[in-house]
C-alpha cells in the first residue's frame, strides 16, 4: 500500500488536469483526490485562469477566419 506516494504524485497532476491532459484513469483518480485535498483544489482555481487565458489564446488562433 503506498497509498501515500500516489498521494504525492497525485499532486502534481493538478496542472495537467487544468489543462485536460490527463488520462480518463488519471483524471478520475486526480477528481477522487480532489474532493479531499484543499491544496489541490486552491491550486486547480489558480489554474483555472491560466487554461482559460490559454484556450482563448488557441480559439482565436484556429477560431473562425477573418
Ligand atoms: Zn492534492
Amino acid at each position: 500500500m503506498d497509498e501515500q506516494d500516489e498521494h504525492t504524485d497525485v499532486h502534481t497532476d493538478v496542472g495537467a488536469y487544468a489543462l485536460g491532459l490527463l488520462e480518463e484513469d488519471d483524471r478520475r483518480a486526480f477528481e477522487a483526490h480532489l474532493a479531499g485535498c484543499a491544496a489541490c483544489r486552491a491550486e486547480l482555481a489558480g489554474l483555472a485562469g491560466v487554461a482559460d487565458a490559454l484556450r482563448d489564446v488557441r480559439d482565436e488562433r484556429t477560431g473562425p477566419g477573418r
